[in-house]
């Protein structure tokens, strides 16, 4: 993937302040309007979330408090959530000397990522479905090491045997190096309940120099996807996978922390895109980027039987968390067999609160919606 150019908006918005009080909820949230789209202050999400006021330098902002950090930049588009990078579906904004971040992002990324036990209708996990990208005619990125496809397999194969000593119920798309389209992919996942679909892949990059991890969940309905600047027809589709929003972003928080962990590469976020596997997935899903086939340091070590155990551990725990995650539990219960290369310390925070029963209403849905209603604009030719 190689850097998008950006056309800056030209469209100016009069900034439009109203305040209106949440349904039963103590934390009112000031929109504002900017660039068409419904914004949020930071200082309410801090308020919302009970954490404390943000600490603001220049153009970028911190929010703290019960262990937890959200941090981010005016201006762009990347935001930590305790540790964790995720590429926002829009810029953070400074306005008339606040900085605001888009109340969809806040009910697609912050609100299930601060608390996935409130998901609704999470169902807890005993099925992964895992499926190695491209195989057969199709090998995938090449890399001086080897092909996509064959090293995407074999750490299948290994997070499967990890699963099952587990006692996840584990089914693959394909377990050998066969030829199986897209489509085909989500068709089988979708034939399984209490489940979630993780497929694997490694990059590749023009010149070489692109590095590191990344995660995709199915960008939200209005939203760009990562490798298109402006929206198109296409964003204001309804798939699928957008009825597991919430669920979507949470695995891929739980799956891209669990990767850092054990892999150890550069962090490129977590991502938004419409890829046909995700999209078309009517269970939790994730697409999973595994380091670059063709950048030297990357391409050594996916290689390495070392780093595919990495891998499918990363997987086990990452399914894992997110069933603690979504249950609304507390604890992070460690998988028996990720013992010792598993350190506590550097966990990132998936805790939600513990009187939250998965289901349980969430105020900030109700009235972040109130305030998203603008989104569902009309597509194009509709
Ligand atoms: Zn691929």
């Amino acid at each position: 993937m190689g850097a998008r150019t950006r056309s800056a908006p030209v469209r100016t918005a009069a900034t439009i302040l109203f305040v209106f009080a949440a349904s039963a909820a103590s934390a009112q949230w000031n929109v504002a309007m900017h660039d068409g789209r419904r914004y949020v202050p930071v200082g309410d999400v801090a308020n919302f979330y009970k954490l404390n006021p943000p600490a603001i330098d220049g153009r970028s902002f911190t929010i703290t408090g019960q262990a937890r950090t959200i941090r981010g930049n005016a201006g762009a588009r990347e935001i930590w959530i305790n540790n964790v990078k995720y590429i926002l579906c829009f810029d953070v904004v400074a306005k008339d000397g606040h900085i605001l971040i888009s109340a969809m992002d806040v009910t697609k990324i912050i609100e299930p990522v601060m608390r996935p036990g409130k998901i609704k209708n999470a169902s807890a996990v005993r099925t992964v479905i895992l499926d190695a990208g491209h195989g057969g005619h199709d090998s995938g990125a090449r890399g001086p090491m080897g092909a996509e496809k064959d090293a995407a397999l074999d750490v299948v194969l290994r997070a499967k045997k990890l699963l099952e000593q587990n006692d996840y119920n584990v089914r693959l798309t394909r377990a050998t190096d066969v030829f199986i389209p897209l489509e085909k992919r989500p068709g089988f996942a979708n034939r399984y309940q209490n489940a979630v679909f993780v497929s694997i892949h490694f990059n590749k990059s023009n010149r070489g120099g692109g590095t590191g991890i990344e995660t995709y969940a199915l960008a939200p309905r209005g939203v760009p996807s990562m490798d298109e600047e402006n929206l198109s027809y296409s964003d204001f589709k309804q798939y699928p996978g957008h009825a597991r929003d919430s669920e979507n972003i949470a695995l891929a928080t739980a799956m891209h922390s669990s990767m850092l962990r054990h892999l150890r590469l550069f962090d490129r976020g977590i991502k938004r895109a419409r890829f046909v596997v995700i999209r078309d997935a009517q269970i939790p899903g994730v697409l999973l980027e595994g380091g670059f086939m063709n950048h030297p340091n990357d391409a050594r070590q996916i290689a390495s039987g070392e780093f595919r155990d990495a891998f499918a551990r990363a997987i086990l725990e990452g399914v894992t968390r997110y069933k603690s995650a979504v249950a609304g539990q507390m604890q992070y219960f460690k998988p028996t067999t990720v013992v010792a290369a598993t350190d506590n310390t550097a966990a990132p925070l998936l805790r939600s609160e513990p009187s939250a029963p998965v289901g349980s209403k969430t105020d900030i849905v109700q009235s972040v919606k109130q305030a998203t209603g603008a989104l569902a604009s009309p597509a194009p030719g509709n």
